[in-house]
């Protein structure tokens, strides 16, 4: 475990190491799946048995199917053996994500199965740790602008917390949804400055830079290190349209999130589980 002075680093999450399963585990198990193989002798020009239900969800998406590997894929995303869904599941909702995190996790990591979205669902509804949290505020709505043509060019950002005596910074990218956080014991413009810097240096700046006019996010100080960055700023206006309602949403999803898993974890480990 990290000592307390780290915690203040900014962590960076990967896609990578969220790999819920192996592909040499997928290549195994797809094998032994009598469902997938019989998938995959279809997309080797058999004949499926007919009458099969099962092989209904396949037959929709014929022309999107192929084999890589030994690995069953519906366009990019990889199609998981029954064997190791419930493993993925249960991977998924590891931070206790809501069920727009997960499907947003499972659509940026590619891999899918027939009734993923309803698993998801009933995932989400029945943990007991998520129920006891659970008020259901209904999801900041998104204005239209949020859907960025491509990655790193417009971030939405906004702060979070206190929560178990710490502050959060969020960056939230308008395309891929990609989310950055830091965790910060203070919130002064000096501070963001420095955080936002360290997020620059590793991502280039971003072109535009959506927040509200809290003190430290609208400060001249902080207009002056996004000029020279630069960054257009935009301001959001607080009583006007929800314009950074991609940040706001993702703070209510990890406020939940961090809120169901007290006591399994520290506070850096369960924010690393949900991201
Ligand atoms: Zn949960």
């Amino acid at each position: 475990m990290k000592p307390e002075s780290t915690r203040e680093d900014i962590f960076y999450f990967r896609e990578v190491e969220k790999a819920p399963v192996s592909a040499l585990r997928v290549k195994k198990e797809t094998r032994t799946d009598p469902l997938l193989s019989a998938v995959m002798n279809m997309i080797a020009g058999g004949q499926p048995a007919r009458g099969d239900a099962n092989l209904k969800s396949f037959l929709g998406r014929r022309s999107e199917l192929s084999v890589q590997s030994g690995c069953l894929l519906w366009g990019r995303r990889v199609i998981i053996p029954l064997s190791l869904r419930t493993q993925v599941l249960r991977q998924l909702h590891a931070g206790h994500s809501g069920i727009v995190r997960m499907k947003e996790i499972a659509r940026r990591s590619y891999f899918w199965w027939p009734n993923m979205a309803k698993q998801i669902k009933d995932l989400a509804k029945n943990c007991s740790s998520c129920h006891k949290v659970r008020n259901n505020p209904p999801l900041a709505p998104l204005h239209a602008w949020e859907f960025s043509q491509e990655p790193w060019h417009r971030e939405h950002i906004d702060f979070a917390g206190p929560f178990e005596g710490k502050m959060f910074l969020v960056a939230v990218d308008a395309h891929s949804k990609w989310p950055e956080v830091a965790i910060v014991k203070s919130t002064t413009t000096e501070k963001t400055i420095e955080k936002l810097g360290e997020m620059f240096s590793r991502f280039g700046s971003a072109s535009q830079f959506v927040s509200d006019n809290g003190p430290q996010l609208g400060s001249e100080e902080m207009h002056a290190f996004l000029q020279a960055n630069g960054v257009q700023h935009i301001k959001s206006a607080p009583y006007h349209l929800r314009q950074n309602g991609l940040a706001e949403r993702f703070v209510q999803m990890m406020k939940h999130a961090l809120k169901a898993s007290q006591g399994q974890g520290t506070l850096q480990q369960r924010l690393y589980n949900f991201c």
